[in-house]
Formats: C-alpha cells, structure tokens, sequence
C-alpha cells in the first residue's frame, strides 16, 4: 500500500493533465479488469461485469490535483502564474516547483521580496499569489521561453515520506481515493457490475464525474476522495471532527447541503454495513467543500451517490498528512458494501 500510495501522491496530476496519473492506474488494474477505457475528456473507466441482471456501480475517485499554470513570461524571465483550483496563498510563497513542460520537467521557485525590503503594514500582510512569481534562473524572456510555454502545468515539490506513524505528501487529494479505487477493483467479489473511474478536473468543477456518469449511467454511485482531518491546533472540533487513524469519513451532507444530500439509501447502507462489519466510521456534516458526488447524483434522472473519505490533515497543500490504516479501513469497508449486490 506504501509503495503504491507513493507512486501515486508523487505523479503529477495538475487538473487537465492526468495522464501520468491515469497511466499508473491503467497498469495498476489491466491485469483485473474485464474492460479498461480513456473516453474523450480523459477519464479512466475500468469495468467488472457482474451478473446480467445485477446492479451498476459506479465508484469515482478523482485523478487530478490543485496546481498551478504558467500565464505570462516577462522580459527578464520570471514566470507569472494562475492558480488551478482552490489554493490559498499564503502555502505558495518561496515553495519549489516543478514546471512540467513538453520537453520534461524544469524546476523553478516561487520567489517574493525579502521581509527585510518590506515596510512594516507589508510585513503583516498576506503576499497574494499575483504579486509572485517563479525563478527559472533564466536570463531573459527569450532565455525563458526555450525552456518554459504558455499554459505548462507546475506542481509544487514535495516527497511522499513517512511523519512518524502518518505520512505526509502533496496530492494526497484525491491519489488516496485513486489507491482505494486500485484495490477495490482488484479485490472485489460482487454480483454488481463495478465502474471503476479515475475521473478528470474534479478540482475545477466536478467535470469529468459528469460527463462519466452520463454515459454509464449507474444504479448507484460512490465517490471516493478525503475529508478534513481536524486534529491539530488551530481548528475547533466542532468544525472539523474528523480525526486520522480513526476511519473512513462518511458524509451526510456537504457545502451545508448545496453540495450533496446523501441519498437516504445510501446513507443507511453504508451505516448498516459498517456497524455490521465492526468497521469504524466518522460521520460528516460539512459546510464547505464538495466532491464528484455532487455532479454524479445529478446526472440524468438522479443517482444515489455518497462519499466515503479518509481524513486527511492540511488539505489542499503540499504537506497533507494521512493515516495508512484509515486507507486500509475504507477499503474493507466498500468491499463489504460491494458484496451487499
Ligand atoms: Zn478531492
């Protein structure tokens, strides 16, 4: 699970560029799988047939992570960029970066001006991402252009390592539901027909969840991604009860319910397996944040979708912080589920 969760997390996978991502998956379960497909906007389907008349599932695991993307190159070779989903500024400030080009990777750091140039007000004050850049080492714009072009995604460098008894990396969102999804695929017994998908551009709306959904068309869908672990200063219990080693997240309802309302089938599956099992769970009201389950449940007619998610601390930087046994634990849990069918 290790070495897997590793291969995962380092891959780069900024939003519309998956493929080194997708790539691992395919590998991962070509071998267990009875069909394996990249449709049009990107998305890996890995399908298990089950009995004819049994039920579709359809499980989502989103491939793609929060990252940035070269905008501008000015005339000295520094690099401005956009933010490509939900990144606060303050974690980008005098990172390194890979900047993932055409002709392979070039690193870069995200450079500002030293505390000892700025006035007092400016040193109290957030940096905003705009007033960064990144540092190539180029010596001009031309310089900078050989190397670098509009539009190349950039991943801020960060290793998966064990932290203690946790591990920490970047992309952890979602890379642990991509795992989840891996060894789900390739353990599980059901009477269902089981989709598989690793899904596109989920931190940029939701997008390749829906289009997937639409063509499969699902009895039920599960989207696999992490919650919010609050169990480290700086945040009230209340806010964030999820905490790591304790089980899979369960979610009720998220983005106080503009998001997902998980379907009352749902919901009342998942509890009941669980309990029956002996399985841990952390159940979830949300207020902010969503997952694929809210694109999916939409689809078509409607399907009963819910999620299931380790909680992951530091969420959305590149030093997330995860508990293996709560991977491990949500696992167990969707192959008991599975074989409910
Ligand atoms: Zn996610």
């Amino acid at each position: 699970m290790k070495d897997l969760l590793k291969k995962l997390a380092d891959a780069p996978g900024v939003s519309g560029f998956e493929d080194e991502v997708r790539n691992i998956m395919i590998e991962e379960l070509k071998d267990h799988v009875d069909e394996l497909e990249v449709d049009e906007l990107g998305n890996m389907i890995a399908t298990r047939n089950g009995k004819p008349d049994g039920k579709k599932i359809m499980l989502a695991a989103h491939m793609d992570e929060i990252g940035l993307m070269v905008r501008y190159i000015d005339k000295n070779g520094f690099i401005k960029f956009s933010k490509i989903g939900g990144i606060n500024d303050q974690m980008l400030l005098n990172q390194e970066v890979t900047i993932h080009t055409s002709n392979g990777n070039i690193t870069g750091v995200i450079g500002s001006k030293p505390p000892h140039k700025m006035k007092e007000s400016e040193r109290k004050k957030i940096t905003e991402y705009d007033k960064m850049f990144i540092d190539i080492g180029a010596s001009d714009k031309e310089n900078a252009e050989q190397k670098v072009k509009l539009g190349d995604p950039v991943t801020i460098k960060q290793e998966f390592t064990p932290l203690g008894k946790l591990y920490k990396g970047k992309a952890l969102d979602n890379r642990i539901g991509c795992a989840v999804l891996i060894e789900v695929m390739k353990k599980t017994k059901t009477n269902a027909t089981i989709y598989g998908v690793g899904t596109v551009q989920e931190e940029v709306g939701l997008k390749g969840a829906r289009t997937a959904a639409f063509r499969l068309n699902p009895d039920m869908a599960f989207a696999l991604d992490v919650t919010i672990a609050g169990d480290h200063p700086g945040i009230k219990e209340e806010d964030a009860p999820s905490k790591t080693g304790k089980g899979p997240g369960v979610i009720l309802a998220d983005a106080s319910g503009r998001g997902l309302i998980t379907h009352p089938k749902i919901k009342e599956l998942i509890i009941s397996v669980a309990d029956e099992e002996g399985i841990p769970i952390q159940l979830e009201v949300s207020e902010g944040g969503t997952t694929d389950a809210t694109s999916i449940h939409l689809t078509r007619e409607g399907i009963p979708t819910g999620v299931i998610s380790p909680p992951s601390r530091y969420i959305h930087t590149p030093v997330s912080v995860i508990a293996i046994e709560d991977v491990e634990t949500t696992i167990k849990l969707i192959l008991a589920i599975l074989e409910r069918f």
